[in-house]
């Protein structure tokens, strides 16, 4: 019986949330107070973002090639 409560209590758990913590250009963890927010992302600092977009562009190119 006690079994059968501590499941229930198991599938009330939250699902972990798909939260962008990391920059997708550094990877490091983003800090609250540091972060930059540019076109639905998250980076640590304008200069991870400015980077991402350039390699982003790169890449891009190499597909139309
Ligand atoms: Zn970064």
């Amino acid at each position: 019986m006690a079994g059968e409560a501590d499941k229930e209590k198991g599938a009330g758990e939250k699902p972990k949330a798909e939260k962008q913590t990391n920059c997708p250009s550094c990877n490091k963890l983003i800090k609250k107070l540091k972060r930059y927010y540019r076109n639905g992302k998250l980076y640590c600092s304008k200069k991870c973002w400015r980077a991402f977009v350039v390699k982003s562009k790169e890449e891009a190119g190499k597909e139309n090639k």
